[in-house]
């Protein structure tokens, strides 16, 4: 057997490659950002060709620092970015328009005109486990259907091709048009508002109900289990790929939350907690989605409770690009450190309205409390506290749900090196917060993933065994000034509700 998992981590902002060792120790990788293209107000694009050359670049990179070719990889994993959606034509291989991206809220309309309807709004939640939102990717596979000239009739013969990121790259890894297998995994699927958690499979009643042809939709596989080896004109030739998983899901599976009640809480451009319910899916009475954690190929799926919060590391990308209040992101902690609180300022990052617990639509961003005192130094520090608050409240949405409160959480993402976020953290849950030696959990997740399909790895125990924390904060503020302070937060979530009207975009 070959030494290594190759693991390609497609997310929101670069795409990652790395290769992973069998004690779960990152040896070589690669990134590259892609650009995030937003042509209107709420519209989030990206171009699936550059991310397919990027992908190709950074595996490139990550075999070459690792001295590695494809004969010394056993497996290759997919972790990618979730929801965001893609059509392209079957023979040429072209896309018809630009990724939509998960944070892209054009499809509101498409949204109101089936949630009008209780009856068609309570069967797509009892089938998906998904409230109708825009996040998802079936509203914006009928936008692209609406909008593309020819695209519903070409899709209904056959001819294009709907994929999120983890089918886009496995089509272009197999073959593309020479032979590009056509396949997504259980977790991926989850996202659309076209499975049915009861059966795993596309629901032809939510398909028609939204207006997507089944012909367009890939294959549904277990995530970890053969889906097809590379193709010869790729540099991973023959390699199988044998893991494919959303990266919030991959995430969950490299934290090693193999059992009922253990969680994780991913921060990057957007927060996002899992919380394993094993395997039957839990129904959320508080604002969380019902969906996969995983399926290995001959076994029960096993389920999950998520809380995904829209904007938390965009927020600081949003300080930097359109405020300039800093050059990079990471001198964030460092101007934020430079005040002791926010000075009364609470920003609520509402830009595509508020997901979980929420699912808001109509709120929009809002810095309140503002006075002459406030500095931009302040605001750096509310921005980060927003994070920890959104994550309080569906941290709260957990607990109520599940009925057992989380002991500890267990975090992973971009933001996490922020070691001024981490501790705010622990302060406003009050729970500790633990973050893992190896915090780049979702390539972690989707190499473990490939790496249990064709015995690299023997079982969940072992990678288990891998798992080590790195470091720990403990709350250090008393109940009565948490709660003070959650107070305020949520009177600042009530000033950003009710803002876009019906008939405004
Ligand atoms: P994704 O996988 O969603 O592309 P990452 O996990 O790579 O995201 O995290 C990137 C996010 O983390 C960016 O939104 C960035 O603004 C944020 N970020 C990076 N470094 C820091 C830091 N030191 N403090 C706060 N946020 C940070």
């Amino acid at each position: 057997m070959s030494d290594f998992i190759l693991a390609i981590d497609q997310g929101t902002t670069s795409t990652r490659a790395v290769v992973v060792d069998r004690a779960g120790e990152i040896r070589a990788s690669g990134q590259l950002e892609h650009r995030q293209h937003l042509p209107r107000a709420g519209w989030v694009e990206h171009d699936p060709v550059e991310i397919w050359d990027r992908t190709r670049e950074v595996v490139a990179r990550a075999l070459a620092r690792a001295d590695l070719t494809h004969l010394d990889i056993a497996a290759v994993g997919i972790s990618n970015q979730r929801e965001t959606t893609i059509v392209w034509d079957r023979r040429t291989g072209r896309p018809v328009h630009p990724a939509i991206v998960w944070q892209d809220v054009r499809t509101q309309g498409i949204v109101e005109e089936l949630t009008a309807d209780d009856d068609v709004r309570a069967t797509f939640t009892h089938r998906t486990g998904l409230p109708l939102a825009t996040y998802f990717a079936g509203p914006k596979i009928r936008w692209v259907l609406d909008h593309v000239d020819g695209a519903r009739a070409a899709a209904e013969r056959g001819g294009l091709l709907f994929g999120t990121l983890d089918t886009w790259l496995l089509w272009n890894l197999t073959g593309g048009p020479d032979g590009g297998v056509h396949l997504t995994d259980v977790t991926n699927a989850s996202r659309t508002l076209l499975m049915n958690l009861e059966t795993l499979d596309w629901d032809p009643e939510l398909a028609a109900a939204l207006g997507v042809p089944l012909a367009m939709l890939p294959e549904i596989r277990p995530s970890s289990g053969a889906f097809e080896a590379a193709h010869r004109a790729t540099l991973l030739e023959g390699v199988p790929v044998t893991g494919v998983l959303g990266d919030q899901h991959a995430a969950t599976f490299g934290q090693a939350c193999f059992a009922p009640g253990e969680a994780k809480n991913t921060y990057g451009t957007g927060n996002f907690m899992l919380l394993n319910t094993g395997t039957t899916p839990v129904r959320s009475q508080h604002g969380l989605l019902t969906t996969l954690a995983y399926q290995r190929a001959g076994e029960a799926p096993v389920f999950a409770l998520e809380g995904s919060i829209a904007v938390t590391g965009s927020l600081v990308q949003w300080l930097r690009d359109n405020l300039g209040l800093i050059d990079s992101a990471s001198q964030i902690e460092a101007l934020a450190t430079s005040v002791p609180d926010a000075g009364g300022a609470v920003v609520v990052p509402a830009f595509s309205g508020l997901f979980a617990p929420h699912w808001r639509p109509d709120a929009r961003g809002a810095i309140v409390g503002l006075t002459r005192y406030v500095t931009k130094a302040h605001l750096a520090r509310a921005a980060l506290e927003a994070t920890a608050f959104q994550t309080r409240e569906v941290l709260d949405a957990m607990n109520a749900d599940s009925g057992v409160p989380l002991v500890e959480l267990r975090v992973d993402g971009g933001m996490v090196v922020n070691d001024l976020l981490m501790q705010t953290q622990a302060d406003l849950l009050g729970v500790p917060v633990v973050r893992p030696r190896v915090t780049e959990t979702s390539a972690l997740g989707a190499a473990y993933a490939a790496g249990l399909a064709v015995g690299y790895w023997s079982n969940l125990e072992e990678l288990a065994t891998n798992w080590q924390a790195d470091r720990r904060w403990e709350p250090q503020i008393d109940a009565e000034e948490r709660e003070r302070r959650y107070r305020r937060w949520r009177k600042a979530v009530t000033r950003t509700l009710d803002w876009i009207d019906e008939d405004e975009e």
